[in-house]
């Protein structure tokens, strides 16, 4: 059998609108009212929210049997206002796990309670090289020494809090996206790319008029970054899932940004041999561009499901994605490969 065409162009246009979307997690309506557009189209899908808020969309197999579940998180790497200092600036409380590092010196966007959107941008306290000389090197980046400074006239607590901002306001990191001869350069790269790899796949096979060999559910997480994304919405008829989330690139590992990487292991142990194996087979089949790794610092959506007590087998496929919850990177031939390998999943 010959994998259904996927659109690779609308893929990455779909993509580029997503990483635009702010969805910190907590804060994850727009990103997954956006899917819901895309999977909407498809005719014979099923949708419907959980009670957390993410979507949950069934396509009907062609054959009986146990179901199938794809997996993969909308919601990104963020904060919160924690704090409104007495010099008007914000300190933060991150969402999910990464460096302030990673993001000194990046845009953000305070959403406050009644919408009104406020930039600014993350620095540290002592940010001015020519008043602070030696310090801004050498300042340690922590919770107390990162603040956000407001493009709005602001010296105060009180002049914050009349722009309408509160403790508890969610704060997005600006997704900074750009496309260059096939790279794919943005924040939140994990795991808006597999996001779109997984509604791509199911549109390539509904607009190429076939059905998934097993009924299929597509899970949008939004709770992935604070461990307990998928610990709900997987239907009791699911036998098998597949978390789509994107593979660590760097020293030591096999992954590279040019092809989709299958873990059999990470921080959370060894994933399902049986299913391992079946995907490695398919891999091959088809001739996927593909690696076999194991992530040293890395826990996924499955295994949130495995540890609320999920009993299915388990896998993990994605694209390499290089300078993870940083600066992120990927090139669009990880993408189609991550997508053909759900489709080759889903079809046999
Ligand atoms: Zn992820």
């Amino acid at each position: 059998m010959k994998l259904p065409e996927i659109n690779t162009a609308e893929m990455k246009a779909f993509l580029t609108e997503l990483l635009n979307t702010p969805s910190p997690t907590g804060f994850t309506e727009g990103a997954i009212a956006l899917c819901e557009d895309v999977l909407s189209t498809l005719p014979g899908i099923k949708l419907a929210r959980t009670h957390k808020g993410a979507l949950v969309g069934t396509l009907p197999g062609a054959e009986d049997g146990p179901w199938r579940a794809l997996t993969a998180h909308v919601d990104t790497l963020g904060a919160m206002v924690k704090e409104i200092k007495a010099n008007g600036r914000l300190k933060l409380s991150k969402l999910g796990g990464y460096a302030w590092n990673t993001v000194e010196g990046e845009g953000v966007t305070v959403f406050t309670r009644n919408g009104d959107p406020v930039p600014g941008c993350l620095l540290i306290t002592k940010a001015s090289a020519h008043v602070h000389g030696q310090d801004v090197s050498k300042t340690e980046r922590n919770d107390d020494t990162m603040e956000v400074r407001l493009d709005a006239r602001t010296t105060s607590a009180d002049e914050t809090r009349a722009l309408g901002i509160g403790i508890g306001d969610f704060v997005a990191f600006d997704p900074r996206v750009v496309l260059t001869d096939g790279f794919i350069r943005a924040r939140h790269l994990d795991d808006k790319a597999c996001v779109a790899c997984m509604l791509y796949a199911a549109k390539a096979i509904v607009d190429a008029g076939m059905t998934p060999k097993l009924t299929t559910v597509l899970h949008i997480s939004n709770y992935e970054e604070v461990g307990h994304g998928a610990a709900a919405g997987i239907p009791t008829q699911v036998s098998e899932l597949v978390s789509v989330d994107m593979a660590a690139v760097g020293d030591g590992q096999a992954s590279d940004e040019f092809h989709a990487t299958l873990c059999v292991k990470d921080s959370g142990g060894p994933y399902h041999h049986g299913l391992n194996q079946r995907l490695r087979g398919l891999a091959e089949t088809y001739e996927i561009p593909h690696k076999v790794d194991i992530y040293p610092y890395y826990g996924s959506d499955g295994e949130a499901f495995w540890r609320a007590g999920g009993d299915v087998a388990l896998a993990l496929i994605g694209p390499g994605v290089d300078a993870s919850h940083n600066y992120e990177r990927t090139h669009t031939e990880a993408l189609i490969a991550t997508t053909n390998w759900c489709l080759a999943y889903l079809l046999n």
